[in-house]
């Protein structure tokens, strides 16, 4: 798997705030989170052996792992990283990562409505331009019929509370016509 870093800290989030961790920070990350602070992990990383990133972890004095990212689960082996930890990976029925389409999968499917994410910095709006950028896309439904919608990114991409914000947006995007145009 990629690894951007490993090192040993207090953990600053959750349950074990305060307690000494060990970090595997995994590299590659596909979202971009307006409040992020570790854009260095989007891209940077060397491939590591699942049993040499154990064999490493194992000389900290703690028994605390954390791992986290960059996108721990665009790792393909994440599980099996998180099985020889000791851990139950709970997003393993979910399929590994993020599902990703290729341009001619989405031209086949010829979407209707297109709803792309949009953060607040420099360039975060490069999804939804690229929709209307790209000529190949220009023959879409969506776009012929005016339905390429952004979304702010900070309703969409987390589950917890205003995730029901984002929803209720979607719905008018999708389906105007029972709950309402998007203002
Ligand atoms: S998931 Fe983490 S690394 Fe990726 S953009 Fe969000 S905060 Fe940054």
């Amino acid at each position: 798997m990629k690894v951007n870093e490993i090192f040993f800290s207090l953990q600053g989030e959750g349950k074990w705030t305060g307690l000494p961790n060990v970090f595997i920070r995994t590299a590659g990350c596909n979202l971009r989170c307006s409040y992020c602070d570790t854009k260095y992990a989007y891209f940077n990383g060397k491939e590591m052996r699942v049993d040499d990133i154990l064999k490493k972890i194992r000389n900290y004095p703690c028994k605390y792992l954390c791992i986290t990212g960059g996108e721990p689960l665009l790792q393909k082996d994440i599980h099996e990283l998180i099985e020889k930890a000791g851990g139950i990976n709970i997003a393993q029925v979910a399929g590994e990562g993020y599902p990703t389409l290729t341009l001619e999968e989405v031209i086949a499917a010829n979407p209707q409505v297109i709803i792309a994410n949009v953060e607040e910095y420099e360039g975060g709006d490069i999804s939804f331009q690229f929709i209307f950028d790209e000529p190949r896309l220009g023959g879409l439904d969506a776009l012929v019929n005016g339905r390429v919608y952004g979304i702010n990114a900070d309703l969409t991409n987390q589950p917890i509370p205003r995730i029901v914000d984002g929803l209720e947006l979607m719905a008018k995007m999708i389906h105007p016509e029972l709950f309402g145009s998007v203002e």
